[in-house]
């Protein structure tokens, strides 16, 4: 019989890209999300999909979609003008919501696969990051309600593994982006995309001169399919090391879309990293993982999604009033 997987946040941008992933290797999915980021429109072309169903729910509850082989965590806000406007339910669905998906783990001798993130490191003093840093985090800053939450999970995650022998896997996901990468969560390559394709201004925060890593989405859950069969229970960072200045992304952004949009600088949020970039030194050793797509690359891949956004305000609109 085929596997039988749980991904919660599964309509979420790398959920949904996962399930595609999973139900494309012949695998059976259950996807869980309570759809207050993750939007329906990224499940619709599963809908006659007889390996996939789909169960909108809160993790934060208890709750049993019977005996899996494996669960993938996806479920959180993870923008941060989502997890900022979240803040209280992404810190629930980090702690008690995770270990709801790692009681499910454990019930059926499941693997668990958490997705973690390059914010662990906060803003860095180390350059690049591997996944010895222990990070360098305010506690009580904005950003706190993601980083803290993420940082426990991952404790909760190693005490499973720990205490009660659960076979989990801890992937450090750093930027990503791509096709559903939501219009308008505020994220830098989503609103760059938007503004250039309708001939806005781009918004720069700061000076444009803090750092990202951006990883394709296809590259990203290629590293995490390779994690979750691997023997690795400690964190691994997955991740495009290729490192650019935020305007370098404006004017990359820019020339795949061809707009002549102009610059404008806007106040810089509080506690935005100033550099981050993966050391994927672990992954290419016990993966044999590396990034393939440029950003250039990337960004013409993702064309075509962004342009069928324009125009998508009223959806927009719908969407937030769900949350
Ligand atoms: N950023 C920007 N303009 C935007 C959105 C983001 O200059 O319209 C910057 C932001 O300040 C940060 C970087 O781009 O330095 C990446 O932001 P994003 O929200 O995508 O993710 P983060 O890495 O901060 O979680």
């Amino acid at each position: 019989m085929a596997m039988r997987v749980l991904v919660t946040g599964a309509a979420g941008f790398l959920g949904s890209h996962l399930t595609d992933r999973l139900l494309g290797e012949g695998l059976t999915v259950v996807g869980v999300d309570n759809l207050s980021t993750g939007d329906p429109a990224n499940l619709a072309h599963l809908a006659q999909e007889p390996r996939f169903r789909f169960e909108q729910r809160d993790i934060c509850q208890p709750f049993d979609v019977g005996a899996v082989d494996y669960v993938f965590n996806f479920a959180s806000p993870a923008s941060p003008p989502e997890y900022l406007r979240l803040g209280l339910e992404t810190l629930r669905v980090g702690s008690i919501g995770t270990e709801n998906t790692l009681e499910i783990a454990a019930r059926y001798g499941a693997g668990h696969l958490h997705a973690s993130t390059s914010e662990c490191y906060g803003d860095p003093l180390e350059h690049p990051q591997t996944e010895d840093y222990w990070g360098h985090v305010n506690p009580v800053g904005p950003r706190s309600v993601y980083d803290e939450a993420k940082r426990y999970g991952e404790a909760l995650v190693m005490a499973y593994h720990r205490s009660r022998g659960v076979n989990t896997h801890l992937v450090r996901i750093f930027n990503t982006y791509g096709p559903r990468l939501h219009p308008s969560d505020g994220r830098v390559i989503s609103n760059f995309m938007m503004q250039a394709l309708r001939g806005q201004p781009l918004s720069i925060y700061g000076d444009g001169k803090q750092t990202r890593s951006f990883c394709y989405v296809d590259d990203l859950i290629e590293g995490i399919i390779l994690l979750s069969r691997s023997d690795e229970h400690l964190p691994v960072n997955i991740g495009n090391p290729q490192e650019f200045t935020v305007l370098e992304c404006a004017q990359a952004v820019l020339d795949a879309t061809s707009s002549t949009s102009e610059l404008c600088f806007e106040a810089l949020p509080q506690d935005d990293p100033v550099r981050r970039c993966p050391d994927i030194a672990k992954a290419r050793a016990i993966l044999g993982w590396e990034p393939h797509i440029a950003l250039k690359e990337g960004l013409l891949r993702s064309l075509d999604f962004f342009k069928g956004k324009i125009g998508s305000e009223v959806s927009d609109c719908a969407r937030l009033s769900v949350s």
